[in-house]
């Protein structure tokens, strides 16, 4: 179980100036992004950042440091970062148009089954 409190903001992220006819791109889990946010970007300590995603420190620490290689090796290589679920786990579920690429939850279900945004219905569940 790795808590992760939203998705993050973005299916992929992308280098510019390179040809990227190759397509290389690394898979970056949420629960990866999520320790990455939680250390390096909030600024928390690893306690304190384990116990919030649930899990142990050591496993923390491996979370992290997977994060950061991929990061880099993303970085160093030109490759494209693609956001995938992984093993979060996430309270709410959560939803993205892909038409306007709004994110957002819903606490039950769907109701109408389109973006509150752009009415598209077009939308993808990211909790999977
Ligand atoms: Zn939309």
């Amino acid at each position: 179980m790795r808590k992760v409190v939203e998705p993050p903001h973005f299916k992929e992220y992308r280098p510019v100036g390179i040809n990227l006819k190759r397509r290389q791109s690394i898979d970056l889990f949420y629960e990866e992004y999520e320790a990455l946010k939680l250390a390096d970007y909030d600024l928390l300590n690893h306690k304190e950042a384990s116990e919030l995603m649930g899990v142990s420190r050591p496993t923390f620490a491996r979370i992290y440091e997977s994060a950061r290689r991929k990061i880099a090796r993303a970085l160093v290589e030109t490759q494209t970062i693609k956001t995938v679920f992984g093993n979060a786990v996430m309270d709410k579920e959560w939803y993205m148009c892909n038409n306007c690429h709004a994110r957002f939850n819903i606490p039950n279900k769907i109701i109408q089954g389109d973006c509150p945004v752009c009415r598209s219905e077009n939308i993808e569940h990211l909790n999977k």
